[in-house]
């Protein structure tokens, strides 16, 4: 197995296999993944990874993982899945990929189904918790409680494993207080990793005919990314990774509405910029000048430069500034500010 500094720095690749619903006992009401793709067998699983890897830079200094998405990995038929873990073995055992990973949902967990993965080389579980709010589970026929996401995070952590969470905000029956009290308690679980999923409606799903009734509505833009900001900041305040915001927008998958849109996860770094820019700008006046880590100069100027153009600010960069935050040129600690201390704001 490969290790040291140089794969330590470089990010993973990560090589999706999706086993699109197989597992699910039933169609959540906003989801679709057989848009996305087909399930892929087990015995096409090697030369599918080979493929990616060669197609990826540096992959020998890279960490290589293989990832089961798409389904509820755990809930697989026990002979397919044990057909899926053989493959999964194999690629670790010829040093192909460093380990594996799913993504279940948090009612298949248990210790004997971790067990069996761990031996396959699973590293990672995440599950689909989508909200803690049982109200809102039920409306969306979940099929599982806010208690399941609990018990499983428990195991997935007593398994050695790092665990990941979904959630999406923006179900029905959810409003700020319930997207609120999910954040929170996911981040009591303290996972590795968050993916946050502003809900849309996709084609041919139950929740496009709830819509098309008038018996729901989805966010629009600026609430989700109202939302998924504060869930941001906060998993980030508590050591969790948000590893992606916003839905992926493969060409195939057809969305009816919803808050959708290419750059979702930049627009919402955006607006954190935005809104410490103007805390700033009521505190020191409208005449002031910004200093922000080279790197982050596109989320201070905003989308297609937007920040900037409404607030008509000047800015420059400093190497020696953090990531995230922001100064004003000349201030002391009161004039620079980072993410964390707008959440009052925001919500
Ligand atoms: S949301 Fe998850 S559990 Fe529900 S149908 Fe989709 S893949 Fe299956």
């Amino acid at each position: 197995m490969q290790g040291g500094i140089e794969i330590a720095e470089l990010s993973p690749i990560v090589i999706p296999v999706f086993v699109s619903h197989l597992g699910c006992p039933h169609r959540c009401i906003f989801c679709d993944q057989r848009q996305f793709s087909e399930p892929v067998l087990p015995e096409d699983i090697p030369d599918l990874v080979r493929a990616f890897i060669a197609g990826c830079k540096r992959s020998h200094d890279r960490k290589r993982l293989v990832a089961f998405y798409g389904g509820s990995f755990t809930g697989i038929d026990s002979l397919l899945l044990k057909r899926y873990l053989a493959k999964a073995r194999e690629l670790v055992e010829q040093g192909i990929v460093h380990g594996v990973k799913a993504s279940t949902r948090p009612d298949m967990v248990t210790y004997e189904l971790l067990s069996m993965c761990k031996k396959a080389g699973f590293v990672e579980m995440e599950i689909g918790a989508q909200s803690m709010d049982d109200t809102v589970l039920h409306a969306c026929r979940r099929g599982h409680g806010s208690a399941d996401t609990v018990r499983a995070a428990r195991i997935i952590k007593d398994a050695g494993m790092r665990l990941g969470i979904q959630i999406m905000p923006g179900l029905p029956g959810e409003d700020r207080k319930s997207f609120r009290h999910t954040v929170e308690e996911v981040a009591s679980l303290h996972p590795d990793v968050v993916r946050i999923y502003p809900t849309v409606i996709i084609k041919g799903t139950a929740l496009e005919q709830l819509y098309r009734l008038g018996d729901y509505r989805p966010l629009d833009l600026e609430e989700a990314l109202d939302r998924c900001l504060f869930g941001y900041i906060r998993f980030s305040q508590e050591g969790c990774r948000v590893l992606r915001m916003g839905i992926p927008q493969p060409e195939n998958v057809s969305i009816v509405a919803g808050p959708s849109h290419p750059s979702f996860g930049f627009l919402v770094k955006a607006r954190a910029y935005r809104i410490m820019a103007e805390v700033l700008m009521e505190r020191y006046g409208t005449d002031v000048r910004f200093e922000v880590h080279p790197l982050d100069i596109p989320e201070l100027l905003g989308y297609k430069r937007e920040n900037i153009r409404d607030l008509c600010f000047s800015y420059s960069f400093d190497h020696c500034l953090p990531r995230g935050y922001i100064r004003v040129k000349g201030e002391s600690d009161k004039g620079c500010l980072q993410p964390r201390d707008i959440i009052e704001y925001i919500l």
